[in-house]
């Protein structure tokens, strides 16, 4: 374990609240650890977050950052999207940092590799820098109903804030959890061969939570799917319209991949999900070459000011998937103390605060009050499992 800011031994958490969980350890430093550290240091509960690589090194680092207020909507992820959206909107401010947040119009297109064909209108109020091979351009949201945020950027501010108010961040692979066998409770953190004390551990290792089910049986199994992206910076500044695509390719395959131009003058662009297996180490993720190529040929079909443009970032990274694509956040059964958020999958930037909210109120409080969160209770994969934890 290396001391970023701290020893194992120096590590025990300073809780302000006297009637509070006990030392908090946040496996972890992604959104869902970083939010889940800033809100308890809210209800004065400062945590321990244990980070293998860097902060928001992972996808909570590489992602989009595209926000949606109601497209969760009928669905058990529609409160908490709605939730969270809400906090986006006033975090910028709240943790007084450029966290890259502005409300954006958003489009469907219809593009192509190969020129000719039809060009679509883009309107007097369109996006106008769509002069490339765009059969159609529709706006597929309503006014003040989609925004982006940095995700990497947010992250960092979160954990920024939560370590300004006594959280500690070490920085160290987590590698198992000591259980007391009489009272079947959480006593502490294995983190590179050193135990750091802990009542409470959340699991919020992203793609990687799925190791929890090596030390607390009841851990869902949660896996990783990876997906690519790229940084282009355009020749010349391009509108701030996100877009969800249908491209096709210059041999003819058909791809979805989304475009986020950013307030930083960067055009992000993402796709090409491919099926490999996740690496123990995420600061190894490689992205593949030739998804690379496809993704600038994405920017270079549909926009003169991006085919020039120059390429400032590739990258790959595992979105964290649970068995039935809904995240899990709760308290693990059968084992005291010990709690997962995680399986966001696609919609992780977007859910993140809200997830930390209601994750710092259980752990702090007992109880989500935000929100109701037994949609999200990891004890529905238990009950499939032979009911042995309920
Ligand atoms: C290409 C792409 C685009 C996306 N775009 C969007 C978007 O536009 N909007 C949106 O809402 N969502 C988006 N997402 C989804 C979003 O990025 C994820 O859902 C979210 O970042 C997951 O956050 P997390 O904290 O759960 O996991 P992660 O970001 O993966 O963080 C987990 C952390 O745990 C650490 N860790 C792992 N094992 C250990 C260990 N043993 N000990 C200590 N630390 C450990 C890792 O190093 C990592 O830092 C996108 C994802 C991808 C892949």
């Amino acid at each position: 374990m290396s001391n970023g800011s701290v020893t194992a031994a120096g590590n025990k958490a300073v809780q302000t609240n006297p009637q509070g969980p006990g030392n908090v350890v946040i496996a972890g430093a992604g959104i869902m650890g970083c939010a889940t550290a800033y809100y308890l240091s809210k209800l004065g509960v400062a945590a321990t977050v244990v980070e293998k690589g860097e902060v928001a090194c992972a996808s909570s680092g590489k992602a989009g950052g595209f926000l949606a207020l109601d497209w969760s909507d009928g669905g058990p992820v529609g409160p908490l999207a709605r939730l969270s959206y809400s906090l986006h909107k006033t975090l910028a401010s709240e943790l007084g940092q450029d966290t890259g947040y502005r409300e954006v119009r958003t489009f469907s297109v219809a593009a192509s590799a190969k020129p000719g064909g039809r060009k679509a209108n883009t309107g007097k109020n369109g996006p106008q820098w769509l002069d490339g091979n765009v059969q159609k351009i529709k706006e597929m949201a309503e006014e003040g109903t989609t925004a982006q945020v940095h995700p990497q950027k947010l992250t960092a501010a979160f954990m920024g804030a939560a370590q300004a108010a006594g959280a500690k961040l070490v920085r160290g692979s987590i590698q198992g959890i000591a259980i007391d066998k009489k009272s079947n409770s959480v006593t502490g953190v294995n983190v590179d061969g050193e135990t750091i004390p802990a009542d409470k551990v959340i699991i919020a290792m992203g793609p990687w939570s799925g190791e929890a089910a090596k030390w607390v049986p009841s851990a869902p199994i949660i896996s990783g799917q990876k997906a690519h992206s790229i940084l282009v910076r355009p020749t010349e500044p391009v509108g701030p319209d996100c877009l969800f695509t249908q491209f096709q390719n210059s041999s003819g395959r058909h791809t979805d991949p989304e475009v986020y131009p950013r307030p930083d003058g960067t055009v992000y662009i993402c796709g090409e999900s491919d099926s490999v297996s996740l690496p123990d180490d995420p600061m190894s993720i490689q992205p593949r070459a030739s998804a690379m190529k496809s993704l600038q040929e994405v920017g270079a079909a549909i926009s003169s000011a991006l085919s020039q443009g120059k390429v400032e970032a590739e990258q790959a990274c595992y979105l964290p998937v649970s068995g039935d694509s809904t995240p899990v956040i709760g308290k693990l059964p059968g084992v005291e103390g010990c709690y997962m958020a995680s399986g966001h999958s696609c919609w992780g930037i977007l859910n993140g605060p809200a997830t930390g909210k209601v994750m710092a109120e259980l752990v702090a409080n007992g109880k989500a009050t935000s929100l109701d969160i037994s949609a999200f209770d990891p004890a529905r994969f238990s009950k499939t499992r032979r009911g042995i934890f309920c």
